[in-house]
């Protein structure tokens, strides 16, 4: 706590593009607390902030510094350890202390306006409220009666108080509004409530399953972890990684602590959400995650920083969440790029993750069966542990047989082969399910003209505009721009306009001339973005109500449908000689993924690979299964070529509507690299991958060391050198550990 005359300076947290902390001088008699929120005038504006720190001393002239307007006691005050994590995240990822800080913090949160969160409040009588008599008090008013003999028993929080009566909520605002009763937030986070069945951490347990040895090997190994471990658990699909988190959060839930769980995907979330539900039936149990109402986000969130709830099951945010209880992590699908965020702070959920299971001082456990090359490499070198579970659960479900077919070497329709029109038909007869995957990029239709070669070009970016033939209209999917598909050529006014390349609706409709009886349904982002639009399709697939699933990756993960036997990949190869160096190692994840989608009932599986290079090393460890193969020849290239894991790295992205402005600033920023004179490599100024996004010039300049510690140091100098170079009409951002190039 600030002490009144001694110190009566705060330093605050502001969402405010300034790498500092802004100070301020508490009024006579006000205490408050580090982490706490304030209302502090910023400008012309108020703002709200979180106080970091309070101090004696300013460097600002006394008659500058404004005193705080408003000290928050609607919320509990963050922890010094999340406040930790963040000052953490601020500088390894160089992005202001402020808007780190303040970005993590629910919507709510970070909005001038007190929330009133009646949820997590406590209330009592306050003095007047004790001196009443309840005697004398009307009889009529029966549950104001209650609710103030209760109150003069202990202090309740309203689900106590709605125990008296359904209409508990209303009346006890009369009884405040009367000043009769009082709120008090909560300043101290209660210790996980102890359930129902017994003692602290009692719990249902459903133990559906035996484990299998090498199950219970993974989870006697981290449960005999002591303190920090971060353990991989590299898991072929259907091997029953999920049964070991189970087990592990059951050992957790016993001794009263809390887990936190990342699953890669908002859509994920629900189906998680009911098993983990049937597991633990009486464990109490939230999600945090970007389709959350405002309310309902911190709801939940208060309920993770009071320890109410025991496990916490999010999307990338998530990691962020307040939880004095912490005892386990575990990352699903460690490997999947939807962990790191692509603006404002561009962290890597998995990376914080580990960072904050190491400040806890407690286990985390890394799951996928196609772990990331980093993870892979660190698991091998030993600083992460390995752990291996090699086969499929359930003594039935055998690994499917993966088999290419030349696309050059057999009739095509359309982007469809024969022979996987053979096989989806025989499919059909038998009653079983088949699932086209279609890997998205570079594979939605554009339109193009026979007769002059144009292709229909977004005129605000570098990239095409995909043609959407329900609607018939073109559209650009980076910037939004779109139009009616046009009758002849822009260009030469030629009437033969033809599709090229092939998405899901053109797949869909060559499906529907195929086999006109089959039930058909087309999943991708645009149908799966409502959470129950997607619940419904999933019940759809689980009662065999369809015959062939058409869709993007959105497919490939976590589901679980018995009774697919066919998954047809239909055009991998732009990734196979892709400019991105992780591009392979993505394909091979995905792939790997939507494989593991067949056969996992008592029905054998089979997957299909179109491709014009079915010897290709990628295709062939496929289908031998083989991860460890293909990750080590991998490795041995990114090492040869100085790639990740062997080396560190950091983009400075920039773009503007100039491009002379764009490169210039660069050119200086890549000047002054130089000029630093440190022991990290700096490459030259490059367009991005999309060169040209919504009228915007986009380039980069990348930076890579062998050595963290110097990338991160070196990082330290440059950056200041780049926040004092002109930038007028542009935008830059450092990204950390880059994931797309
Ligand atoms: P993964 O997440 O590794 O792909 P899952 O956890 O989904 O695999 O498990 C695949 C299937 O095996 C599920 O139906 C699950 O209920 C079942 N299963 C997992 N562990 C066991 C076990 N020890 N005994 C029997 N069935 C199991
Ligand atoms: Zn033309
Ligand atoms: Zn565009």
């Amino acid at each position: 706590m600030c002490g009144i005359r001694d110190m009566p300076i705060v330093r605050v947290a502001l969402d405010v593009p300034l790498p500092t902390l802004f100070d301020y001088t508490v009024a006579d008699g006000i205490a408050v607390t580090i982490g706490q929120r304030v209302i502090v005038p910023f400008g012309k504006r108020q703002m709200v902030g979180v106080v970091m720190e309070c101090v004696a001393v300013t460097e600002m002239a006394p008659e500058r510094i404004k005193p705080v307007k408003q000290v928050l006691h609607d919320s509990v005050p963050l922890s010094a350890g999340l406040l930790d994590l963040l000052r953490f995240c601020s500088d390894y990822y160089r992005y202001p202390l402020g808007q780190t800080v303040l970005s993590a913090l629910p919507t709510r949160l970070r909005s001038d306006k007190p929330i009133i969160s009646r949820a997590i409040l406590t209330y009592r009588l306050s003095a007047s409220g004790a001196a009443l008599n309840l005697d004398a008090f009307p009889k009529r008013k029966v549950v104001q009666r209650r609710i103030l003999a209760k109150l003069a028993e202990q202090p309740c929080n309203l689900a106590q108080l709605k125990s008296l009566s359904a209409t508990a909520g209303k009346q006890l605002q009369a009884l405040v509004a009367e000043g009769w009763v009082e709120s008090v937030a909560l300043v101290t986070p209660l210790t996980p409530s102890p359930s129902p069945a017994g003692g602290r951490g009692a719990h249902a347990f459903d133990n559906a399953h035996t484990l299998t040895s090498e199950q219970q090997q993974a989870v006697d190994a981290v449960i005999a972890a002591q303190g920090y471990a971060c353990f991989l658990l590299h898991g072929i699909t259907g091997s029953g990684k999920t049964e070991v988190y189970v087990h592990l959060m059951h050992h957790v839930l016993q001794r009263g602590g809390q887990i936190l769980l990342l699953v890669p995907e908002i859509n994920l979330t629900p189906q998680l959400e009911n098993y983990f539900r049937r597991r633990f039936p009486d464990v109490s149990m939230i999600s945090l995650h970007s389709g959350l109402a405002e309310g309902e986000r911190l709801h939940n969130w208060q309920q993770a920083q009071t320890g109410a709830a025991q496990i916490v099951l999010g999307t990338r945010l998530s990691v962020f969440a307040e939880l004095p209880g912490l005892a386990l992590i575990i990352v699903d699908e460690e490997h999947d790029g939807s962990f790191k965020q692509q603006d404002g702070l561009r962290y890597s959920a998995r990376d914080v993750a580990i960072f904050r299971a190491s400040q806890r001082g407690v286990p985390i456990v890394l799951g996928s069966a196609t772990p990331s090359l980093e993870s892979y490499y660190n698991a091998q070198s030993g600083r992460y542990r390995m752990l291996r579970l090699t086969g499929r659960a359930l003594a039935e479900a055998r690994l499917p047989a993966v088999r290419c077919i030349n696309i050059n070497q057999t009739v095509m329709h359309h982007g469809i082969s024969e022979k996987l029109l053979h096989e989806i038909g025989q499919r059909i007869a038998r009653q079983e399910q088949s699932l086209l995957f279609i890997n998205r990029r570079g594979y939605a239709p554009v339109l193009m003209c026979t007769g002059c070669g144009w292709l229909s070009g977004c005129k605000h970016c570098a990239g095409k505009m995909v043609l959407h033939l329900n609607d018939k209209r073109l559209r650009c999917h980076h910037c939004g721009y779109q139009l009616r598909m046009p009758h002849v050529c822009p260009s030469c006014g030629n009437a033969d306009l033809h599709p090229v390349g092939s998405g899901t609706q053109r797949v869909e409709s060559v499906l529907r001339e195929r086999f006109p009886d089959a039930r058909i349904l087309r999943v991708d982002r645009d149908s799966t973005r409502n959470k129950r639009a997607w619940q419904v399709l999933r019940e759809l697939i689980h009662a065999n109500e369809v015959d062939i699933l058409v869709g993007t990756q959105m497919l490939a993960k976590g589901h679980d449908f018995p009774a697919l036997t066919l998954v047809g990949v239909l055009n991998p190869d732009s990734a196979l000689y892709s400019s991105d160096f992780r591009a392979a190692e993505k394909l091979f994840a995905q792939l790997a993924q939507v494989a593991g989608r067949a056969g996992r009932a008592d029905k054998p599986g089979e997957v299909l690979i179109q491709t014009a290079f079915p010897e290709h090393p990628l295709f062939c460890a496929l289908q031998t299964h083989d991860f460890d193969g293909w990750a080590a020849s991998q490795l041995a290239e990114r090492q040869m070529a100085g790639f990740p894991p062997f080396m560190y790295q950091a983009m400075l992205r920039a773009e503007g509507k100039q491009a002379a402005g764009v490169y210039a600033f660069l050119n200086q920023a890549h000047a002054a690299a130089i000029g630093l004179k440190q022991s990290v490599e700096v490459f030259g100024v490059v367009p991005a991958a999309l060169p040209r996004r919504a009228n915007h010039i986009r380039a980069q300049l990348l930076i890579q060391s062998a050595k963290r510690k110097d990338l991160q140091q070196f990082l330290r100098t440059w950056q200041p050198l780049l926040d004092i170079l002109p930038a007028q009409k542009l935008r830059w951002a450092l990204d950390i550990d880059p994931l797309e190039f």
